[in-house]
């Protein structure tokens, strides 16, 4: 090997180094509801997940475990942060464009935004529960 390989050799591996760096280092097992994500190494032998698995986060309960609604038919599975890896899936990866999401807790659904009416009190800009569910609680309340 010349000296001019070797230096060649050198730069391709510090290359490298730095994307894969880049790569992991921010986007290493999000946590935020809402957030696409997939599976890069799962501990249980049991499950039916595998790497490149895609699915989005549905909440983080209390002993920390990252509960993610997967593809393709949203069956959920918590992961362990420390045992199982996954990482944010770029939108560009997503064959419908990124939307932002909320969870109903009433119908236990992750809906668009748009979805939950506005509101002009309260902490938060939107209801808590999704036009659907607010418009069926108004239907099927007892009449007289
Ligand atoms: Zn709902």
């Amino acid at each position: 090997m010349t000296d001019d390989q070797a230096r060649s050799a050198e730069i391709a591996e510090e290359i490298g180094k730095r994307i894969l760096a880049k790569e992991a280092a921010p986007t290493a097992n999000p946590t935020t509801p809402g957030q696409a994500v997939v599976l890069v190494k799962v501990a249980d032998a049991h499950t039916r997940l595998e790497p490149m698995a895609t699915g989005v986060v549905d909440h983080v309960d209390g002993a920390g475990t990252v509960h993610i609604r997967w593809d393709p038919d949203g069956h959920v599975l918590g992961l362990i942060p420390g045992a199982d890896e996954w990482r944010e899936l770029h939108p560009r990866w997503q064959a419908t464009p990124l939307v932002e999401v909320k969870f109903c807790p009433h119908c236990k659904r992750i809906k668009p935004v748009e979805e939950f009416a506005l509101r002009n009190r309260g902490k938060t800009k939107r209801q808590s529960w999704c036009r659907d569910c607010i418009n069926g609680t108004k239907k099927e309340a007892p009449r007289g």
